[in-house]
């Protein structure tokens, strides 16, 4: 495996006393594309907010490039990770240029001004994610797919080489969901940037990722190479329902459809 950029140990976290994440480890390399799959409340979002410092385990670490990650500040961690929220809706009147040039506020000076450097990392971002054309409009006005493909943008602006995406490609149309997975293969490929992505689409997202791991009530019941979530029992024990694998082209793992009064 690549150099470790994030080690996970024995993460818990209760809210009013349930446990939302039991004794949770795992190592993700550097350049890595890991899939946190599971049900809902599993606690994908919870596992992945905690990578962002967002909430505080009751037990365990998480260290990042190394160091414990209570020991950075926002604006040191803000350079290394960029978290990518699931899509709301929303309210906010940003055009989409502020909105991507805020993603450079933990490397602005005192001053607050955009520099040179900071213009040309908000223009690759924008040309990255093809949001170019859309820096006038109002991040309100946009369509889910736009508002998803500017959130990853204002993340790559941020300059980190970690990004934390919570189910990117939900509520997208085909197309949109094409898109954006697209885009986390581009980054990963070319830009060799570790993405951990919390996903439903066990037919895009997984195939193109490295490694998955799987969450139920909390638990990790999964965690290996992404192929071995092509297992039907697998698969119903991590979603309690049944599935069937229907195969696909050659050299592409099989699709995988939840069965339905057992067909
Ligand atoms: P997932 O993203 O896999 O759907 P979450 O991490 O959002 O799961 O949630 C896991 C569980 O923790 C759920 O049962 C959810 O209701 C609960 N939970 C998460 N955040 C809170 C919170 N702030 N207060 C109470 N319960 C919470
Ligand atoms: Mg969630």
């Amino acid at each position: 495996m690549a150099e470790p950029i994030l080690e996970i140990e024995g993460l818990t976290v209760r809210i009013d006393g349930t446990k939302i994440l039991d004794d949770v480890s795992l190592t993700i390399g550097a350049g890595e594309l890991l899939s946190i799959i599971g049900p809902n409340g599993a606690g994908k979002s919870t596992l992945i907010r905690c990578l962002d410092g967002l909430v505080t385990p009751d037990r365990g670490l998480v260290r990042v490039m190394g160091r414990p990650l209570g020991s950075y500040t926002r604006r040191e961690l803000a350079r290394i990770i960029s978290y990518v929220p699931q899509t709301g809706a929303p309210s906010f009147q940003f055009t989409v240029r502020t909105f991507v040039e805020m993603g450079r506020y933990p490397h602005l000076g005192s001053w607050a001004a955009l520099g040179i450097e900071d213009v040309a990392a908000v223009r690759a971002a924008l040309a990255m994610t093809e949001t170019d054309h859309l820096v006038d409009r109002s991040m309100a006005s946009l369509s889910g797919g736009e508002r998803q493909r500017v959130f990853v943008a204002a993340a790559l602006a941020q300059g980190g080489s970690v990004l934390l995406l919570d189910e990117p490609t939900t509520y997208l149309d085909y197309r949109h969901q094409v898109q954006i997975v697209d885009l986390l293969e581009r980054l990963h490929r070319e830009q060799r940037m570790t993405i951990i992505a919390a996903t439903h689409d066990l037919n895009r997202t997984v195939p193109v990722s490295d490694t998955v791991l799987a969450l139920r009530e909390g638990r990790v019941v999964l965690y290996g190479p992404a192929e071995r979530v092509f297992d039907c029992d697998r698969l119903a024990t991590i979603y309690g329902t049944e599935f069937r694998l229907v195969p696909a082209g050659a050299g592409s793992p099989p699709l995988v459809v939840p069965a339905v009064n057992g067909r």
